[in-house]
């Protein structure tokens, strides 16, 4: 693909705003029409949707999912070096792309869209994506303000949100995205792929949220998963502890194995388990 617009190529823009990849920020750009096309359409057809994306960067994701049809792109960039190139895509699709300067972790986006709802699209900077993905996936409410997830990770992020019980993958992350989203996997992308490249390789990864998922409380299964594997190698019986005084009873009365580990249980025991533990009150401002 040569142009999926009139804007000048990336490299020039990288160049003319002197654009220069900042590790600290998680910059990897990709400047590939046909890989930032690919991911645009792997969230379905984009007409008359909003799009949320995180780290436009110089813009190369932004232009695509535009020229693919998105009514409105809501773009968060914490780069101000990267302002007036997504300034010029601004210009070139009036009134489809706002651009919010901050930090993605500490803005919430949901008061922003007016209760119609929106798929978040991004090629995430590494150093937060899985902090971002774990704020999105603990939202309340749930079903939350959006309809999709369509992420690019570290491949050994993305294994480990679908990994299976019984697997070294297995985890806080595994948890909370198979309780709340259905999904997987869509393809993996080369670190050849990025400018400058990353010493992994990279995946995109496609989540739905689930509307009934399981009832739970979020607090206690962020905690039971926090307590039990950061303890991996213990049994049950002895990581449970740290948030009950007598494990064996509530395991026994689940039919739980005390001698069990964490990367044992399935998502549904955990569920079961968190569903048990006493409830914290959720914290007080002063
Ligand atoms: N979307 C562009 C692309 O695909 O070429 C850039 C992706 S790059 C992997 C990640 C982007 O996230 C960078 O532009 C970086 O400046 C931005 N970023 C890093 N930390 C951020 C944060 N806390 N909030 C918002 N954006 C952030």
């Amino acid at each position: 693909m040569s142009a999926i617009d009139d804007l000048p190529p990336l490299r020039d823009i990288v160049a003319r705003f002197d654009l220069s990849a900042r590790k600290a920020l998680g910059q990897n750009f990709l400047f590939d029409l046909n890989l930032t096309s690919r991911i645009a359409r792997a969230a379905g057809p984009l007409d008359g949707i909003t799009i949320v994306e995180i780290g436009p960067g110089p813009g190369g994701l932004t232009r695509a999912l535009l020229a693919a049809g998105a009514e409105r792109v809501i773009a968060v960039e914490r780069d101000q070096r990267c302002l007036p190139a997504l300034e010029m895509i601004a210009s070139r699709y009036p009134g489809r792309l706002d651009v919010i300067h901050g930090d993605a972790l500490q803005i919430d986006l949901a008061p922003r869209l007016a209760g119609s709802p929106a798929r978040i699209i991004a090629n995430l900077p590494y150093n937060i994506a899985s902090a971002l993905l774990v704020s999105w996936l603990t939202v309340e409410p749930w079903p939350p303000w959006f309809s999709s997830l369509t992420l690019m990770f570290q491949r050994e992020v993305a294994d480990r949100l679908y990994a299976a019980p019984g697997t070294s993958d297995y985890g806080r992350l595994s948890i909370l995205t198979q309780w709340r989203c259905t999904g997987g996997r869509l393809f993996d992308v080369a670190p050849t792929a990025f400018v400058p490249p990353p010493k992994v390789t990279s995946s995109v990864v496609h989540l739905v949220p689930r509307p009934n998922p399981e009832d739970c409380d979020r607090r206690s299964l962020e905690r039971l998963t926090q307590a039990t594997f950061s303890q991996r190698r213990k049994m049950l019986r002895s990581s449970l502890r740290q948030l009950i005084e007598t494990p064996e009873n509530l395991l026994a009365e689940l039919e739980i194995d005390p001698t069990r580990r964490a990367e044992t249980l399935t998502v549904a025991d955990f569920i079961r388990l968190a569903n048990r533990l006493p409830r914290q009150p959720a914290t007080l401002a002063l």
